[in-house]
């Protein structure tokens, strides 16, 4: 898998919420995965702080039976917070930072298969909104890595199955118009994707998902009923001790695994001197956890809707994520849609794969080669602007960008000065659906001083958003029959400064600051 010293690795990470994996292009274009220091695939998003030593993956998932506070578990999930919720060795970190720790080791071990490197692509869920992706890209930047790009992670994925199962043509187009619908359940999130391919576009019709449910919640159902076997026999509960139900929830997740390969498995476990050893079945497995699937099969009904699609037009259904590996989904997904789903590419490793397709597609393209692969991402939430109801005057969200819209996009709306010699005017920006905005997220904010006296109420004010397909998005004023303009590109709320960044990237890296260059959009 060496390449020339002369070409730079084509490298595509998928930084999940559990596990990482990183894959890059071998000779032949095709992605390999490849394995980390402890030789495994899978990497997991645990971060251990011991001393002066940090340690990511294995290791730092059995301290968490032991060790549970010293230990960062699934940072990501925290991303677009100031700071994660405990301190770790004496030390506040932001979630990104923690990130960077789990990108490092990656890059690290992944240096001993494909040479040293600095550029790679990072996938992340449909549903960041553009905090989250920035601080993805931030946690590369402290890694070490040059991030060509950003991308999402059933994008990724649908790149990896089409160039797999031939939907795709050697260049990355579709061969016809197809509609797939991408379903990813992993270790605590699940996702679900609406995609229709046309030649080179790939363009998300609709995202939607449950950040509360993934695999996790299938081993809560079997702790749960180990300790009821607990209780029930000895009058005891594991799970009022940490480390015992830590130990209980491995041997579960075994379990788990288990099941998805034969009818039956076997869990003992020990508390206080108390021993059992229970057999499950599948069949019961899955009675005892059907509520949670179900919960799946309703997102993907929605996400079919929100598309504007019924079942008969899509064309195919891609699983990806660890947790597709149980025989239910599939039977699920295969009823629901009335055809068997794609699973020719192991469903950890499909978004790494599309990353590295489209990190060696932007690499050609810095190399003067001809762009490979046009993708053509939508905003997964809606982007708008805080007014107040004149009738009601009640906070209203008045959205200017609806979710799902292709990007590049833009659009004005007009908003009116509430009264009379009113003098300035303050743009609060939200991400969201909810009418009512403090439900919402907010992005920033601005204010528009100095607006000529006597103005009456109801003076019309012109709100435009641009919106970039990097994410970027800047804000324009204009109030009607005056010369009061203003134009502002926003910077968003919790993201580090520069000079942080450059810190922890020394602290994290070793690395000296760098000046990165933006990566060409093709
Ligand atoms: P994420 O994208 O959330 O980081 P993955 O896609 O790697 O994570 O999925 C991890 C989840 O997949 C874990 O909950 C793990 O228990 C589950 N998983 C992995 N292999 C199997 C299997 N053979 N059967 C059932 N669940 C599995
Ligand atoms: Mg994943």
């Amino acid at each position: 898998m060496n390449k020339a010293a002369s070409t730079i690795p084509a490298v595509g990470i998928d930084l999940g919420t559990t596990y990482s994996v990183v894959a890059c292009l071998d000779e032949q274009e095709r992605p390999r995965s490849i394995v980390n220091g402890e030789g495994d695939l899978l990497t997991p998003s645990v971060v251990l702080f011991e001393g002066d030593q940090v340690i990511v993956g294995r290791e730092a998932v059995k301290a968490m039976a032991v060790d549970a506070d010293q230990v960062a578990d699934c940072p990501k999930r925290f991303l677009g917070r100031r700071m994660y919720p405990r301190p770790l060795h004496g030390q506040e970190w932001p979630p990104e930072a923690l990130e960077a720790w789990v990108l490092d080791k990656l890059r690290r071990d992944a240096s001993r298969t494909v040479g040293n490197f600095r550029h790679a692509v990072i996938t992340v869920p449909a549903y960041f909104d553009e905090v989250r992706r920035k601080a993805t890209q931030d946690a590369g930047y402290m890694a070490g890595l040059d991030v060509l790009d950003i991308i999402n992670e059933p994008t990724a994925a649908a790149v990896a199955f089409g160039m797999a199962e031939g939907f795709l043509d050697e260049r990355g187009e579709a061969k016809r118009p197809i509609n797939i619908l991408v379903y990813d359940l992993g270790g605590g999130t699940f996702d679900v994707t609406v995609m229709r391919l046309e030649g080179g576009h790939f363009q998300t019709l609709s995202t939607d998902g449950d950040f509360q449910l993934g695999g996790k919640d299938w081993d809560q159902r079997l702790v749960d009923f180990v300790a009821a076997e607990f209780m029930k026999r000895y009058q005891v509960d594991p799970r009022d001790d940490l480390s015992a139900a830590a130990r209980i929830w491995r041997e579960c997740e075994e379990a788990k695994r288990t099941l998805s390969l034969r009818g039956k498995a076997t869990i003992a476990a020990d508390y206080q001197g108390n021993w059992i050893r229970l057999e499950i079945t599948r069949a019961e497995f899955e009675s005892m956890t059907r509520d949670l699937l179900e919960r799946t099969t309703f997102t993907c009904r929605e996400a079919i809707s929100a598309a504007g699609l019924s079942w008969d037009d899509v064309d195919r259904v891609l699983l990806v994520g660890g947790s597709t590996r149980m025989p239910q989904v599939k039977e699920m997904l295969a009823e629901l849609s009335g055809r068997a789903p794609d699973d020719s590419i192991s469903p950890d490793e499909a978004v790494a794969h599309g990353a590295a397709i489209r990190a060696g597609a932007i690499l050609a393209a810095h190399a003067g080669r001809p762009p490979r692969l046009k993708i053509r991402n939508v905003n997964s939430h809606s982007l708008g602007v805080v007014g107040k109801d004149p009738k009601t005057l009640r906070s209203r969200t008045g959205i200017l960008i609806p979710r799902n819209t292709p990007l590049p996009a833009s659009a004005t709306r007009t908003f009116r000065t509430q009264k009379a010699d009113q003098r300035s005017i303050l743009l609060q920006i939200v991400e969201g659906e909810n009418p009512d905005p403090i439900y919402n997220s907010q992005v920033g904010r601005c204010t528009v001083p100095n607006l000529p006296k006597g103005l009456p109420a109801g003076q019309p004010i012109l709100v435009s958003f641009e919106y970039e397909e990097n994410g970027r998005l800047s804000v324009h004023v204009r109030v009607e029959g005056t010369d009061v303009e203003l134009a502002h590109e926003l910077n968003r709320e919790n993201s580090l400064a520069q000079a942080d960044l450059d810190r922890y990237r020394k602290q994290i890296s070793g690395l000296p600051p760098q000046v990165i260059a933006l990566a060409t959009p093709i």
